[in-house]
């Protein structure tokens, strides 16, 4: 493993491209993480899955898929399920999806990891950031500066990817 690679947790395909655009031309490696637990339906992360392979195919880039698994996902948001979005509910969403990819960046010798989750205009990155301040190998990048929710859209359309209309879990339906 070398200083530039990266583990990125990647929540879909289209909040990946201008991400990936922005690490590669900042020299970094990244390697994707698709660990969601939290989306549901299954099916739903299937369709999210399959537009971020194709973003990793378009790049050549490796990527790592976690099974999913959404009860452990349930118990973390456990009394939070009421909570708007954008609350206490999504804190504990961004902090579970970040402890799987601190593990697994660890477990395969990363030095850094990150997440896409960033370049969203309806996510906070300093909350996320402030959530990420608990994992040690955590990079803080804001993938939303430098116009990259907007690039993101015309990447993704220039790829034809699914672009889903929720957040993720059913409570966001
Ligand atoms: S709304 Fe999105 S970020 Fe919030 S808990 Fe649901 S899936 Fe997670």
């Amino acid at each position: 493993m070398q200083d530039r690679d990266i583990l990125v947790h990647a929540c879909c395909g289209p909040c990946s491209t201008s991400s990936i655009e922005r690490m590669l031309s900042e020299g970094w490696k990244p390697t994707l993480f698709f660990s969601n637990s939290n989306i549901f339906p299954e099916s739903e992360a299937d369709l999210r899955y399959e537009a971020l392979l194709t973003v990793a195919t378009t790049y050549n880039l490796p990527i790592i898929r976690e099974a999913w698994d959404h009860e452990p996902w349930l118990e973390a948001v456990s009394g939070l399920e009421q909570e708007k979005e954008g609350g206490l509910r999504c804190e504990a969403c961004f902090a579970y999806n970040l402890a799987q990819a601190s593990a697994k960046a660890e477990e395969l010798g990363f030095s850094h990891f990150c997440t896409t989750l960033t370049v969203s205009r309806f996510k906070n990155s300093k909350t996320i950031f402030r959530v990420g301040e608990a994992f040690p190998l955590f990079e803080q990048l804001d993938f939303k500066k430098k116009g990259g929710f907007d690039r993101s859209l015309v990447l993704s359309k220039e790829l034809g990817l699914y672009r889903q209309h929720y957040c993720g879990c059913e409570f966001s339906i």
